[in-house]
């Protein structure tokens, strides 16, 4: 019987030619897409902004951040209101009826740890203790720990998201039957140059612009050479 190690990696591949193929990747990507900027928010925010995220599009949970914030400007408020005007602002997101309780529940968690709704100590934990940390809160898994770890406090980690595992297992940097969960620690593990941010960033971009779930344009695409799935389909042999 097949290890579960041999299930799920890549084949013929070691970890240097993985780490040599991830640096390609980035490279071609950064070269495509630039350096992106983003906006850091405070750990609290972005934590309520990425569970309003869960299983939406950034139109939808940009307008349910902005309705919560306006109808409560402050955390404190937040998580002392009635559930159902929480959940009534957070509606555009979807799922508001798990979402509201979700984000209470986790506002007040953070109170009662740590007194004050300020997850800046975060900073000051090396990453896997802050991570399970994080995902010690109910409804808060790798993804989005990983979107608070790197977006706020700089620290060394790779959120996955549905693109993120879509192009990764293409280009064969993940095994066909590595979860997107279990992705999190490989990604993490071979991205280059600690570019985390700009990493992720780029491939959720060619992700949605280039190697759509349906239909991948690979032929406009500049990793044509170093992708499992192209030489695949193109009868090509395996690099
Ligand atoms: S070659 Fe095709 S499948 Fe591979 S990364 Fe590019 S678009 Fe996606």
């Amino acid at each position: 019987m097949a290890s579960r190690k041999a299930q799920t990696q890549p084949p013929a591949t070691d970890f240097q030619s993985l780490r040599r193929k991830a640096r390609t990747v980035h490279e071609r990507l950064r070269k495509l897409y630039g350096v992106p900027q983003w906006t850091k928010l405070d750990g609290v925010s972005e934590l309520v902004s990425t569970i309003l995220s869960q299983n939406t599009n950034d139109g939808n949970r940009d307008l349910a951040y902005t309705r919560l914030r306006a109808r409560f400007p402050t955390w404190e408020q937040v998580r002392d209101a009635p559930a159902d005007q929480v959940v009534d602002a957070i509606r555009p997101a979807g799922l508001a009826n798990q979402k509201g309780p979700r984000i209470q529940a986790a506002l007040r968690l953070i109170t009662r740890e740590r007194g004050a709704l300020n997850i800046d100590f975060l900073a000051e934990m090396p990453v896997q203790e802050a991570r399970q940390w994080l995902t010690s809160i109910n409804g808060i898994g790798p993804k989005t720990a990983a979107i608070v770890l790197l977006f706020c406090y700089d620290k060394a980690a790779f959120p996955v998201d549905t693109h993120i595992h879509r192009v990764t297992r293409r280009l064969g940097l993940i095994g066909e039957k590595v979860s997107a969960e279990q992705a999190h620690d490989i990604l993490e593990a071979l991205c280059p140059d600690h570019a985390y941010g700009t990493f992720h960033i780029n491939i959720i971009k060619h992700g949605r612009e280039v190697c759509h779930a349906r239909g991948p344009e690979c032929e406009r695409c500049p990793l044509q050479d170093v992708c499992l799935y192209y030489q695949r389909v193109s009868g090509q042999e395996e690099i």
